[in-house]
């Protein structure tokens, strides 16, 4: 069996955008050559701020988008090369839990329509009958009861909304299952109920998962490793506990002072505030993309780009390899 359940090398999105008035066409680099290595059975967090290419990301490597260039290998298979017919078999292994339980399900449609859709769609249900028992199951299995399939998803919470969704998500017994920010429209109160829910459900069902998220104190409850974000490009990725207590990256470090965290002892630690917005990912800098807010930035940095290196917990920065001793503070 192999331990990397997926790989993405090289992956680009480009989406074509007109300015108004005006029929000349640009474009914008939304995920722009990110690799990395999802293991399997693991909680591999995808971090970073609104807009960065988080979710295009998760959306790519479960092939709903294509890539304008680069490769996903699922199970050691590259997506591109499996024929449609396959792949519609393939996506029962690979599920997605969406941001917004509002939008994601059906409201015309009563829970167990929803639930019985993609059993129905994938043959995992031969009558009727099949499909109320394994319903009531999933319903159990999210913490529900079965009455709940008889009512329209308006009937039901924010929380109860997004069990649903999760029951969706294992209907077919997926191996992986790309969360894309599961919690952010969910009220605090209940955001821990869904993560233990999470973290049950992957014991049980033995699920990978890519856990995208801007919260870092969820990202720490739950991660085995974390990667990090910037402007489509992957910048930082490495085990949970080394990332957030040992960032190597300077946008790392930014992310990881401003986030709360419930320990008084921490009260007094440096905040880095990073100066401007992100740039347009239609207009990218050269070289490094985080250049213009990085207090670290030489010349190096705006002529080449800087590419992941090190081992295990890697990064993307010029400065942490060619000037560590004279300058950079690892
Ligand atoms: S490559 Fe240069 S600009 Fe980019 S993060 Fe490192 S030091 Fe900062």
């Amino acid at each position: 069996m192999n331990d990397n359940l997926m790989l993405a090398r090289n992956l680009r999105k480009d989406f074509p955008v007109k300015k108004t008035g005006s029929s000349l066409s640009r474009v914008l680099r939304a995920v722009d050559g990110a690799s990395l290595d999802i293991r399997r059975g693991e909680i591999l967090s995808l971090v970073g701020e609104s807009g960065c290419g988080k979710s295009t990301f998760g959306r790519l490597l479960l092939n709903l988008i294509p890539p304008t260039s680069g490769e996903v290998i699922y199970d050691g298979r590259n997506l591109a090369e499996i024929p449609p017919k396959e792949m519609r078999a393939m996506r029962k292994k690979m599920q997605m839990i969406f941001q917004d339980p509002y939008s994601s399900l059906n409201p015309r449609m009563r829970v167990i329509d929803i639930l019985a859709e993609p059993l129905v769609t994938h043959k995992a249900a031969r009558n009727r009958r099949e499909i109320e028992e394994i319903t009531a199951d999933l319903m159990n299995k999210v913490g529900m009861g079965s009455d709940a399939l008889r009512r329209f998803p308006h009937e039901f919470s924010g929380g109860q909304r997004q069990r649903i969704g999760i029951a969706r998500a294992i209907a077919l017994k997926p191996e992986l299952i790309v969360c894309d920010e599961p919690l952010s429209a969910l009220d605090v109160s209940i955001r821990a109920q869904v993560i233990n829910l999470l973290c049950e459900l992957k014991k049980e069902l033995s699920l990978t998962y890519l856990f995208i998220s801007h919260d870092l104190s969820v990202v720490r409850y739950l991660s085995d490793r974390i990667c990090v974000m910037y402007l489509g490009r992957i910048v930082e990725i490495g085990g949970a506990s080394e990332v957030l207590t040992s960032p190597l990256h300077p946008y790392t470090k930014s992310l990881i002072s401003s986030a709360p965290i419930p320990d008084p002892q921490a009260r007094g630690r440096e905040r880095i505030i990073l100066s401007g917005e992100p740039p347009s990912p239609i207009d990218p800098p050269s070289g490094c993309v985080f250049r213009a807010r990085c207090q670290y930035s030489e010349s190096v940095c705006a002529e080449e780009r800087p590419e992941m290196r090190g081992e295990g917990h890697t990064a993307a920065c010029h400065l942490l390899y060619v000037n560590r001793l004279r300058k950079y503070p690892l």
